[in-house]
């Protein structure tokens, strides 16, 4: 006999494992919807008066947390920050499926296209060090970018579609490599350290990748379907797929890994280790960790020196 939803009896077609659940897509949606909700008030992420970015990819993740944030949250003041990487064969069609959302939502949006703004692509950073590891300079591209635009936006926070997996693989590879900063730094709301630094929140922090998909497939949310080029064989893949396996022995293994993390490791860590301060990065301005911050250090690397 085919599986009922346990919270209404109809038939089931998706099984939580870490919950022991069954569930049908309609109770599946409203699940999924208050578990975000929870997240955001358990660690107090959005406020009267917030005005929140959300950077969207295109991606199901941060599609879903765009078109869930908007369904929980009517009365915030909500914005969606696209980036186009100018990946070729990938970036056009993760800003194709953003319009399509933004459009569908009917959300106030803007895109920041690294080719015109900058005039440089991350296909360039194919021929410096980066070589084929392009998932690093990306990422602090990306950061940076999303920070400034919610600064100079005026808005209090920047939301970003990161997700249990996701949070499971970084945590996991800081622990291999004791990099005691990066796990300071890694929780649900990162407040505000400069200011010219915007609080960043992650409402997606207790779903996982397989329910975000699940949520955006179910609320029929477009989102891109081809696979970053540059990431390809990369290792946070491999380590999700790890991951995975584990938790497919140990039930609520990822669950567990991130709760214990937060709550018992992460308020020690806080006390033994203060994050340093920040200083103006001499070139652009921005708060930064060095003389020059990571961001325009890369970016002349494309550019070459000035
Ligand atoms: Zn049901
Ligand atoms: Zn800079």
């Amino acid at each position: 006999m085919a599986p009922r939803c346990n919270h209404c009896g109809a038939s089931a077609e998706i099984y939580l494992d870490y919950a022991r659940l069954n569930l049908c897509p309609a109770c599946f949606k409203k699940f999924f919807e208050k578990k975000v909700k929870s997240t955001v008030s358990k660690y107090g992420m959005i406020k009267p008066g917030d005005k929140v970015l959300v950077a969207a990819s295109g991606g199901k993740d941060s599609s879903a947390l765009l078109f869930a944030l908007k369904q929980l949250y009517p009365d915030v003041e909500l914005k969606a920050l696209h980036i186009n990487l100018g990946i070729f064969g990938y970036s056009d069609e993760c800003e194709q499926k953003f319009r399509e959302l933004v459009e569908d939502l009917g959300v106030d949006f803007v895109v920041f296209d690294l080719r015109e703004e900058l005039g440089i692509s991350m296909d360039d950073f194919r021929r410096t060090v980066y070589r084929r590891r392009l998932c690093s300079p990306c990422g602090t591209i990306k950061r940076y970018l999303m920070n400034k635009l919610a600064y100079e936006g005026g808005f209090t926070k920047l939301a970003t579609g990161h997700n249990l997996d996701d949070v499971a693989e970084v945590l996991l590879n800081n622990y291999l490599h004791g990099k005691v900063e990066q796990l300071v730094r890694l929780k649900p709301v990162l407040p505000s350290i400069h200011p010219k630094s915007v609080a960043k929140i992650k409402p997606l922090w207790e779903t996982t990748e397989m329910e975000d998909l699940l949520y955006a497939s179910y609320q029929g949310i477009p989102f891109r379907t081809v696979e970053c080029p540059l990431s390809a064989g990369t290792r946070s893949l491999r380590w999700k797929r790890l991951i995975n396996d584990v938790a497919g022995k140990v039930r609520g293994f990822k669950h567990t890994f991130v709760k214990s993390h937060v709550n018992k490791v992460l308020p020690l860590l806080e006390r033994s280790t203060p994050l340093p301060p920040l200083v103006e990065c001499k070139s652009c301005g921005m708060p930064s960790s060095s003389e020059t911050c990571a961001f325009c250090r890369r970016i002349q690397l494309v550019r070459g020196p000035a």
